[in-house]
This record gives C-alpha cells, sequence and structure tokens, in this order.
C-alpha cells in the first residue's frame, strides 16, 4: 500500500493505493485537538483514513496530547483562537467543534473566553461549514439540561439553567450554541449533528482541571485526604473516553439532526465515587468535606434510549476497567514528571 501526497491549488489531499486503486482521503477539522476528547478524537480519525485538522489555542489544552500525532503527515495542527475568523485552505467534509472550557474551574477562571468560544467560535466554524459544504458536529453536554428537575435527563426535556450564576457562562454558551447550530441546519439546509456529552473521564485528562475524577486519583496519589463538596449525595455518570469516541463517530456518520446523549447511566453518588478511589489506589487518606460549589447540580445520569435506537451505541467499559487505566495513566504521568524534576 503506497501513500501519495498531492499538493495542488490550494488543496492538500492525500491518495491511498489499494490495489491500484486511488481514494481520496475525506479530511476533518477538529477543533479542541490538543484537549482531552479532541486529541482522542483525532487518534480516531487517523485510525479511520482521514487527513485530520487539528486546531488549538491551547488555553486548557497542552501539545504533549498530540505530541504522538505530530510527526504524522496526515496529521497538521493550527494554532489558533476559534473565536476569531477561521481560515482552513482545501476541502473540508467534516467540522467536529469541541474547543472550550469544560471543567468548572476553567470556566470560571475564564469566563468570556468561555462564552466567546460558544458563541463567536460556533458561528465562525458553522460559516466555515457552509462555505465549504461540509457536515458539522458540535459538542454539547449534560450541562445544559442545568441542575436538572427530571431524571434521568432524556432529550426532550429543556432544563433548569441559572443563566447568571456562575455556571451560566458555560451553560449557556452551549444552549447557544445548540440553538445557532439548528438555526443553520434549519435556513441553511447546513448537515450538523448535536451531542450532549455526560461527564467523560479517561487518560490525558489534566491532573489540575478540578474535575472529581483528576483531583480524587492526583489527591490520593499524592498523600493528600479527598476533597468532597457538601456531603457528597450528589450524583454523576461517569463515561469512559473510548465509548464517548464511538458515540461521536456513530452520530457523525447517521443522518439525525436532533440532540443526542452520550454517556454511561451507571450513576453514583461523590462520596461512593470517592471511596471507590480509595480502594482502587490502596491510600490510607480520607475523605475530607468542602463547600458544595454555587448550582452544583444535584443528581446527573443519561437517558440513552435515544442513542441506543438511532445510533446502536450504548457503552461499553465499566467504571471498573476505566478506572484501572485511568489510575495507571496517572501513576505514570506523575512518575515520568518526578523523573524529568530530578534531572
Ligand atoms: P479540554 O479543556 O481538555 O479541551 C478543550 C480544548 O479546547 C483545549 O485544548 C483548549 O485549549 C481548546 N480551546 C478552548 N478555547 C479555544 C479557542 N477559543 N480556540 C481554540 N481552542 C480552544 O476539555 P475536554 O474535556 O476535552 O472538552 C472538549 C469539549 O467537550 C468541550 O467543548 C466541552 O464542553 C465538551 N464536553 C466535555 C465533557 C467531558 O466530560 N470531558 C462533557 C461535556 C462536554
Ligand atoms: N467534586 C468534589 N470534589 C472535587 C471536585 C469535584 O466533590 O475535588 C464534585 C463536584 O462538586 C460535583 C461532582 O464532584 O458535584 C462532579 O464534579 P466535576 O467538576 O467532575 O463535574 P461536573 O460538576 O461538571 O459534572
Amino acid at each position: 500500500m503506497g501513500l501519495f501526497y498531492v499538493d495542488g491549488y490550494n488543496t492538500v489531499k492525500f491518495l491511498l493505493n489499494l490495489s491500484n486503486k486511488y481514494i481520496f482521503m475525506k479530511r476533518v477539522l477538529i477543533t479542541g485537538a490538543a484537549g482531552f476528547l479532541g486529541s482522542h478524537l483525532s487518534d480516531r480519525f487517523i485510525k479511520e483514513g482521514y487527513h485530520v485538522i487539528g486546531m488549538d489555542n491551547l488555553i486548557t489544552g497542552s501539545m504533549d496530547n498530540i505530541e504522538h500525532l505530530m510527526p504524522l503527515k496526515e496529521f497538521e495542527f493550527h494554532h489558533h483562537d476559534v473565536s476569531k475568523y477561521v481560515y482552513v485552505a482545501g476541502d473540508l467534509d467534516y467540522i467536529l467543534h469541541f474547543a472550550s472550557p469544560a471543567s468548572p474551574i476553567d470556566y470560571l477562571q475564564i469566563p468570556i473566553q468561555t462564552l466567546k468560544v460558544g458563541s463567536l467560535g460556533t458561528h465562525n466554524l458553522l460559516g466555515l461549514a457552509r462555505s465549504k459544504k461540509a457536515r458539522m458536529l458540535i459538542a454539547s453536554t449534560s450541562e445544559v439540561y442545568g441542575d436538572p428537575l427530571v431524571h434521568p435527563q432524556n432529550e426532550d426535556y429543556w432544563g433548569n439553567v441559572n443563566p447568571i450564576g456562575p455556571r451560566g457562562v458555560y451553560d449557556e454558551a452551549k444552549r447557544f450554541q445548540e440553538a445557532i447550530t439548528m438555526a443553520y441546519h434549519t435556513f441553511h439546509g447546513l448537515e450538523t449533528r448535536i451531542i450532549r456529552i455526560f461527564n467523560t473521564y479517561g487518560p490525558r485528562m489534566r491532573l489540575d482541571d478540578g474535575r472529581a475524577l483528576p483531583a480524587f486519583i492526583g489527591q490520593a496519589l499524592q498523600g493528600k485526604d479527598l476533597t468532597v463538596f457538601g456531603d457528597g449525595s450528589q450524583t454523576r455518570s461517569f463515561c469512559y473516553v473510548d465509548d464517548l469516541v464511538e458515540g461521536i463517530y456513530r452520530l457523525l456518520m447517521s443522518d439525525y439532526a436532533h440532540p443526542v446523549n452520550i454517556g454511561n447511566p451507571d450513576e453514583i453518588s461523590i462520596k461512593d465515587f470517592a471511596e471507590e478511589i480509595i480502594k482502587l489506589t490502596g491510600t490510607d487518606q480520607k475523605i475530607i468535606y468542602k463547600d458544595l460549589p454555587k448550582d452544583d447540580p444535584k443528581q446527573r445520569k443519561p437517558d440513552i434510549t435515544r442513542a441506543k435506537e438511532m445510533l446502536g451505541w450504548e457503552p461499553k467499559v465499566s467504571r471498573a476497567e476505566g478506572l484501572k487505566i485511568t489510575y495507571e495513566y496517572f501513576k505514570n504521568y506523575l512518575a515520568k514528571k518526578s523523573a524529568q524534576e530530578a534531572q
């Protein structure tokens, strides 16, 4: 199998020689490519035979997440803030808009950028998708349901969001993102896909991003007590990253334009989750309780009936398996870091 590079008139494409047949590689733009989810998506699309254009301004992401992709001809990286005009030369088949701060401490520290990337950034990318006749998928979130009054949450629930509360900068940006995406679909006939992602975890999360899972594992590994906010009775449902990526891929390839929840319905209280991590890591540390952040959702669990029916998707990785892999990743990450510091 040979790989050819055709560099013509503003369009860079690869041709794959498969038993004397020439096939154009499809081109996908992934925003937020240096982040946790964007980097896993880039891996998946490279594996599927795409040419991936990763775009990121590194505000919460890291080049470490994509350093293994940088030498590849099938991958190119553009350092760019998508809230500003976005230009990409050549054809595009798909755009996946994943750029946005995603953890509560990130979007509380950079609230305006969070609002801008969900609104102005999405508008820029929809315009780009329209000009390239590309299909666009946006990363929405279970946060559009706010502190939900319906449980579990299905896609027909409109949510319970405090627009002027601290989380409003993220939740409302994502709600606007869904609205403008649906408007481009309805008024311009653009092919669009909306995924509502529930709490997802796995390797390449940032240890200091403040989310419960990296916080607990990081604390256990560094000999600190685990900080549970409130009394820990609030619930979440954690999905392993490989399951999420499969759901995204299936939704993108489907013809379904309405929102689809992707998440693992295996719900657990945060206190029980902290106890699971204490057991997994074998730490002697204990749980300490801190104030519950304002507007912290009390319960969250996806209803995945639609994903099952429309995409034939359901999660495959149990929390026990996923946590083991993620724990090993963080252990190696910290060992590597301390070895580097010792040099
Ligand atoms: P992340 O912080 O690891 O990745 C986000 C990436 O976007 C980072 O690399 C960051 O530098 C980049 N970015 C932010 N603003 C940008 C801008 N203006 N221009 C270019 N790049 C920019 O977060 P993540 O967990 O990988 O989340 C990715 C997407 O998935 C986000 O849109 C988030 O809202 C959504 N999401 C994630 C989860 C989850 O559990 N991880 C849940 C729901 C939704
Ligand atoms: N949480 C906690 N201790 C921490 C970090 C988070 O108890 O050190 C709680 C947080 O208040 C929330 C839950 O864990 O109730 C999940 O938080 P995360 O930031 O991971 O996700 P989100 O709130 O966005 O679902």
